[in-house]
């Protein structure tokens, strides 16, 4: 499954193919992905100005309108030669001006798509209840230690919850409270602030990191031929049980917290 840091990826690599194109053909060969695909055809004619991310949703931008789409667990943008054979589990393909063409491929079809008015995406319920993006300014200690006052509730659940900031999934949350020193049963409302100040620091730093080494692969997301692309990270506790922690020495331990499993170091982090 993706996660921030691939559709960054992703969105990154396709701004410099769509942004200035214009859209010459529309073809959808479904009516639905994991819901009904909108009435594409109107996109027919528009001029894309750009190519952005909101959580996990890749925004672009026509004019006053907006498509938005979520790549769900499988799915993949490619641009292509316009003449490019018909691909597998291709769905949609749109032909842009200047001799490429935008496709997009989902074989489990859990991604999903929607067109709304760029004046009012942000009260759409995909968005309406999204927190602040880690990298932005309004993600910061003051904010997190609003969120956190007086929960009990583990800091690691609260961490992954949209709502409080978007796109920290599980393998982020496990990696950005190690390197913050926090054990992800803490407490959430017993966290120190300059321990939540670490902890934001981490957050962007892991995310960061990621977007980075994604980006010597920018170019397989965006023209390819098929392969999944998606980067393999080197994590620092996630997937490495019984591994020697890297700070310490001691066995990295995992346990199961709100259905997920947690990678932590019960030496470093308290
Ligand atoms: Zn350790």
């Amino acid at each position: 499954m993706p996660e921030l840091p691939e559709v960054e990826t992703v969105c990154r690599g396709l701004a410099p193919h769509l942004t200035g194109r214009r859209i010459e053909s529309v073809l959808c060969r479904r009516p639905d992905l994991r819901f009904p695909l909108p009435e594409m055809s109107v996109l027919h004619g528009r001029i894309c100005e750009r190519v952005e991310r909101r959580g996990k949703y890749l925004q672009f931008l026509f004019g006053d309108l907006m498509l938005v789409w979520h790549l769900g667990m499988t799915g993949r943008f490619h641009v292509l030669s316009a003449s490019a054979p018909l691909q597998p589990h291709e769905h949609v393909r749109l032909t842009l001006s200047g001799g490429d063409c935008l496709i997009y491929r989902d074989a489990r079809r859990f991604g999903y798509a929607g067109l709304m008015p760029v004046d009012c995406w942000q009260t759409h319920p995909w968005f309406a209840n999204l927190g602040p993006e880690p990298l932005a300014d309004d993600f910061n200690a003051a904010y997190l230690a609003s969120c956190c006052k007086g929960r009990k509730g583990p800091i690691k659940p609260l961490l992954m919850h949209a709502q409080m900031v978007v796109g920290v999934g599980n393998i982020y949350a496990c990696e950005a409270l190690f390197r913050a020193g926090i054990h992800p049963q803490r407490a959430a409302g017993r966290i120190a602030r300059g321990r939540l100040q670490r902890l934001v620091q981490a957050v962007r730093e892991v995310l960061a990191e990621a977007i980075a080494s994604g980006g010597s692969t920018i170019s397989d997301f965006a023209r390819v031929d098929g392969s999944p692309g998606y980067f393999a990270h080197s994590f620092a506790v996630y997937g490495r049980e019984g591994e020697p922690c890297g700070i310490c020495g001691k066995s990295i331990r995992r346990s199961l917290q709100a259905g997920r499993s947690t990678f932590y170091c019960a030496d470093c982090q308290h």
